[in-house]
């Protein structure tokens, strides 16, 4: 396993495990891929706190024979290679509890809505799998709880997908961040959220709408 805090940084050892809120495993071949991201700014702070576990796990860990291998040419012949179930099935097997949902990240999941986000964020144990390549054998499907799509369109791995399904859900966590933020925030009660403006009072000619200068907070909300 790769650990995505940096040095310096408080471990979450056995004592602290009492009070995380969410642990997350991300499976992949690539774990520098996720560790970067997830070791900067509100992740890093959320994990700092307690308040979720992130592992990032090299798939190869449970790959096949001396070379480790975790994929293989496509039955009836075609371009790319496939991630093969056994390593997925081994690494499954290790990781997986009673209270773990696996989450598959595949082009052809469920839609990843605001909705998704919270869902999951309710959970416990979360293990996300990133296949890369061509894709996954068709079985591998059968070993997963959930399979999600970050969109009509191909990445080239399910990391960036993981990324963003894991930046979304873990903010959401009781003391990730106010509260108030998440309860107006876009998507949170099916609108999008209202204009922000900070300052300059003026900036390129452009002002800033007067109610919200006004001081009269009935007229702020009213207006938002
Ligand atoms: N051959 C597959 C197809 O046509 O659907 C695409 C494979 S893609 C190059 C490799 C991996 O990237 C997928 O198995 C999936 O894990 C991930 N991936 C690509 N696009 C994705 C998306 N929109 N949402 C979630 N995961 C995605």
């Amino acid at each position: 396993a790769v650990a995505v805090r940096r040095p310096g940084l408080r471990g979450a050892g056995a004592g602290d495990r009492a009070r995380m809120s969410l642990e997350v495993e991300i499976l992949t071949l690539f774990p520098a891929m996720v560790a970067g991201p997830l070791g900067e700014s509100i992740p890093r702070r959320i994990q700092e706190r307690g308040i979720a576990e992130i592992r990032v796990r090299d798939l190869r860990d449970w790959g096949l024979g001396r070379h480790r291998t975790v994929d293989d040419y496509t039955y009836g012949g075609g371009a790319g290679m496939v991630l093969r179930p056994e390593p997925v099935a081994a690494a499954l097997a290790e990781l997986r509890r009673d209270e773990t949902t696996v989450v598959l990240l595949d082009p052809a999941g469920e839609p990843f809505r605001q909705s998704t986000a919270v869902e999951l964020a309710g959970e416990r144990h979360l293990v996300f799998l990133c296949p890369r390549y061509e894709g996954i054998d068709e079985r591998i499907r059968t070993l997963v709880d959930r399979e999600l799509s970050i969109g009509d369109y191909v990445l080239t791995g399910g990391e960036l997908a993981a990324l963003v399904v894991v930046d979304a859900v873990i903010r959401l966590l009781p003391g990730a961040i106010e509260a108030d933020s998440i309860a107006e925030e876009s998507f949170s009660e099916g609108l999008l959220e209202y204009p922000q403006y900070t300052r300059p009072a003026r900036f390129m000619d452009l002002g800033v709408p007067a109610v919200l200068t006004s001081g009269d907070h009935g007229a702020v909300r009213r207006w938002r």
